[in-house]
């Protein structure tokens, strides 16, 4: 495979790889109980020093304060950005929206009762990534479902054998103002699209008669899901480290019972570039990414789930930067050099981050 890219002025050369790019212990791997996420530990675990703190806390502090990049304005973005995401209840769902509005003709037609038949599996390779693309996602993969990555409680039929892997860029502008409240806009901004992409992804599906289950982080793993479907590999970051946006990316996935061609997962130099560039360790501000040579097979808390070879992130520590900041922090995607692909930038105020919207085609 070729790509246009290049890291360090190197051409970044993509290969597809019969095994996946980490690997994992089975006897030491256990499917990742939800409940561990440092978000959800906020809610119950008492003995953790993030318990039931949160980034918003000092909003009003902050907005009094002056602090450039963390005004009213930059804040009332912030928390519309994600709006989608947080109510909009045909984003991550399993099923079929019941009562959306339907006129009067689309009302008798139920699609979902009969399967298309395709006659080539490669055909309907071709239009899932097709209509992923139309309703905004910037890469496709498909996989097989391996089933380490659900969730520990989360109840997924076997019949859902399939995942497609979707990933949307994020404006890289507004990721250059991190740590300050722009980059968290835009992160919220992805969340959004991730809602809008899989609830238009998804009923396509059914409306062929198959099955699917619409993921954001609730369900799944996206980041071993997303390697698995051919679309990236993890960095030091603990990121998906994409050849077109570097870790510049949300995902989501959707679990099928659609027959498709499978993706193989790639590889291009990400982990032996990651030994000797340590960038993203030296500017976290929450000293939350590793700078050992290799990465471990265990993690720092509960947060982790060991039995995989990768750098592990110290996700407390990470969590409690976020509290301290005002808002989350995307500077572990802004510095990484995969992430300079597309146009990517490196550092940008909030005031030009506000400037470069005048620019942009409507
Ligand atoms: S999000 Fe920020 S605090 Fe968290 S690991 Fe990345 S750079 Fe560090
Ligand atoms: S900043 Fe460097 S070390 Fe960190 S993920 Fe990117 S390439 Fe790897």
């Amino acid at each position: 495979l070729k790509s246009n890219n290049t890291i360090n002025n190197s051409k970044i050369e993509v290969k597809k790889t019969e095994n996946a790019t980490y690997q994992i212990y089975p006897s030491r791997y256990h499917r990742f109980d939800r409940k561990n996420t440092v978000m959800n530990r906020v809610t119950w675990d008492s003995a953790w020093k993030g318990y039931q703190k949160n980034s918003s806390e000092l909003l009003h502090q902050l907005i009094r304060s002056g602090k450039k990049g963390y005004s009213r304005i930059d804040f009332a973005l912030r928390y519309a950005s994600g709006i989608v995401y947080s109510s909009y209840k045909g984003g991550m769902s399993r099923n079929r929206i019941k009562k959306y509005r339907r006129s009067r003709t689309t009302r008798r037609i139920d699609l979902p009762t009969t399967k298309y038949i395709f006659e080539k599996v490669q055909e309907s390779k071709n239009l899932i990534e097709r209509v992923a693309r139309f309703f905004g996602a910037s890469l496709v993969g498909t996989c097989k479902l391996n089933r380490y990555w659900i969730y520990q409680k989360a109840k997924i039929p076997r019949e859902f054998k399939n995942a497609i892997v979707m990933a949307v860029a994020m404006d890289s502008q507004g990721i250059a103002t991190s740590p300050a409240v722009a980059a968290g806009s835009v992160t919220g901004l992805g969340y959004s699209k991730m809602a809008f992409i899989l609830a238009g992804v998804g009923e396509f599906i059914r409306n062929l008669g198959y099955q699917a289950i619409q993921c954001g982080n609730d369900t799944v793993l996206s980041i071993p899901l997303a390697i698995d479907a051919g679309l990236g590999e993890q960095g030091r970051n603990g990121l998906l480290i994409t050849p077109e946006y570097g870790p510049r990316v949300r995902l989501c996935t959707i679990l099928t019972d659609l027959p498709t061609v499978l993706d193989k997962p790639i590889e291009f130099g990400v982990q032996a570039f990651c030994k000797k560039c340590t960038r993203c360790s030296a500017h976290c501000e929450a000293n939350a990414i590793s700078s050992e040579k290799n990465p471990g097979e265990t993690g720092f808390s509960i947060s982790n789930n060991p039995g995989v070879t990768k750098w592990y992130i110290d996700a407390e520590k990470c969590y409690l930067y976020w509290c301290k900041n005002g808002t989350d922090c995307s500077t572990c995607i802004k510095v990484c050099p995969y992430n300079l692909k597309h146009n990517g930038q490196r550092q940008s105020t909030t005031k030009e981050f506000w400037s470069s919207l005048d620019e942009r085609t409507l």
